[in-house]
């Protein structure tokens, strides 16, 4: 991918300030072009470009260049520090009932990496000297069950499954009994997803969220998806109103602007990231290393 970074055109854009003392409207005016150009470019939503740039220039404007940086470099740090703001700063990790088990649901359309992310997170959990329990709830996707069995088995955590005869309902009830009973203070319900967000698939997650009142939902969203990961969180979020978003597939190429827009749109943190293939491939979140990735 041709990509020249932001930092290198906004030098350039630059060049003929250095050494001025305040940056006026014109440059800055100047620089947003560049700064607009390469957050689209980096798959950022345009709704998001736009409200960013505002917040950008209206800091840039008549802002006093920092010794230690050149024009350029000074707007890239608002840029940036306007990024790590809009994700959220900090990391926010999973929040534990008071009274175990801990719910937490994963949502998200097939193929987005639910099923690994469920075998991720009880491996980062059982590490943090959690119990987590693996509950199958997804009836639909051939294989679904098998493969839930599979990621668990290799990472030693139990699994609790009814096959897929009975509904995602009753075997996420039954899977909190059994968890109550077998001392897991923790459960990750595996839903079902579909190729893309359909009535009756969110219908069917209401109800598993209506009968068991999970502590978390977290959407899962593939990366490399662009702006449609961006439609799909927005509906997942009206009609679960989620907790939190997982991102996958973050070991691809994306820049992750769309990532940063998935924040942007539902207004909830991004909690984790799954960076591989490999069950050890789940990382926290870290907001400012996204903002950094998507400036390239
Ligand atoms: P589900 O349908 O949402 O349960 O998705 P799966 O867990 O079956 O994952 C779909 C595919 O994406 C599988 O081939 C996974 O190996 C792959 N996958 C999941 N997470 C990641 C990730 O973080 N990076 C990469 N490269 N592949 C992933």
């Amino acid at each position: 991918m041709a990509f020249e970074s932001l930092t290198t055109k906004l030098q350039e854009t630059f060049k003929k300030l250095r050494g001025k003392g305040r940056l006026n409207e014109k440059d800055v005016k100047e620089a947003m072009r560049e700064v607009r150009l390469a957050l689209l470019e980096a798959d950022v939503n345009y709704k998001v470009v736009k409200e960013l740039v505002s917040k950008v220039s209206e800091r840039a404007v008549g802002a006093e260049v920092m010794e230690s940086l050149t024009p350029g470099q000074h707007v890239i740090k608002i840029v940036n520090e306007e990024l790590v703001s809009l994700m959220g700063s900090g990391q926010s990790s999973i929040v534990f009932s008071k009274t175990p088990p801990t719910k937490i649901m994963l949502v998200g359309l097939q193929g987005a990496g639910k099923t690994t992310m469920a075998g991720k997170l009880g491996q980062l959990l059982k590490k943090q000297g959690k119990r987590p329990l693996l509950a199958a709830c997804d009836i639909y996707r051939p294989a679904a069950i098998k493969q839930l069995q599979v990621v668990a088995e290799k990472l030693e955590l139990p699994v609790f499954s009814m096959g897929d005869k009975n509904s995602p309902v009753d075997i996420a009830k039954a899977s909190i009994s059994y968890a109550e009973s077998n001392n897991n203070d923790v459960v990750i319900i595996d839903t079902a997803g579909r190729l893309h967000v359909d009535e009756e698939l969110m219908q069917e997650l209401v109800d598993v969220k209506e009968a068991i009142k999970p502590d978390e939902i977290l959407l899962v969203v593939d990366s490399m998806t662009g702006q449609d990961a961006v439609n799909v969180a927005e509906t997942f979020n009206s009609k679960l109103d989620i907790t939190g978003v997982i991102l996958t597939k973050l070991d691809g190429d994306t820049r992750g602007g769309a990532a940063l827009s998935v924040r942007y749109v539902t207004g909830k943190p991004i909690k984790f990231a799954g960076i591989g293939e490999k069950l050890t491939d789940i990382e926290v979140f870290y907001p400012d290393r996204m903002a950094s990735r998507v400036l390239g």
